[in-house]
């Protein structure tokens, strides 16, 4: 297991240290992306400072990706193996009215905006809003 996420951090160059071994740890743990408060209720100690700093580490060298859900919290969750976070990789985002968990769609990638000429894309966000499986019922 500790093997396994060592693995993961060194395949996205990134050193394996303790707290970054339990960030990633707690990260694949979760079935919904988390927000920096909800990564800091699972430490007794560490501090916000390093927390936010192991996460920025992550999103940089593409371990994980930051979404916008509308909500005004930044969340994250993990990239999938390979991902680039390229405008093409991105996969669509869920959010649930009910529950408020947000939810990557990785089989689900953001269609192909055609671009006028003056406009260059940088990046794309889609965010589809309803109710997950346990919340519609
Ligand atoms: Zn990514
Ligand atoms: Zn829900
Ligand atoms: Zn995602």
């Amino acid at each position: 297991m500790l093997e396994e996420l060592e693995t993961r951090l060194k395949s996205r160059r990134i050193r394996p240290t303790a707290m970054r071994l339990l960030v990633l740890e707690i990260l694949q743990k979760q079935t919904a992306a988390v927000s920096l408060q909800d990564l800091e209720a699972a430490f007794v100690k560490a501090d916000k400072v390093t927390i936010y700093r192991t996460l920025k580490t992550f999103e940089e060298k593409g371990l994980v990706h930051c979404i916008e859900d509308g909500t005004g919290i930044r969340k994250y969750a993990l990239c999938e193996e390979g991902c680039v976070c390229a405008p093409e990789d991105v996969h669509v985002h869920f959010y649930c009215k009910g529950c408020k968990e947000t939810y990557c769609l990785p089989t689900s990638k953001v269609p192909a905006v055609p671009m006028p000429e003056r406009f260059r894309k940088v990046e794309a966000n889609l965010l589809v809003q309803g109710f997950c499986s346990l919340c519609d019922g």
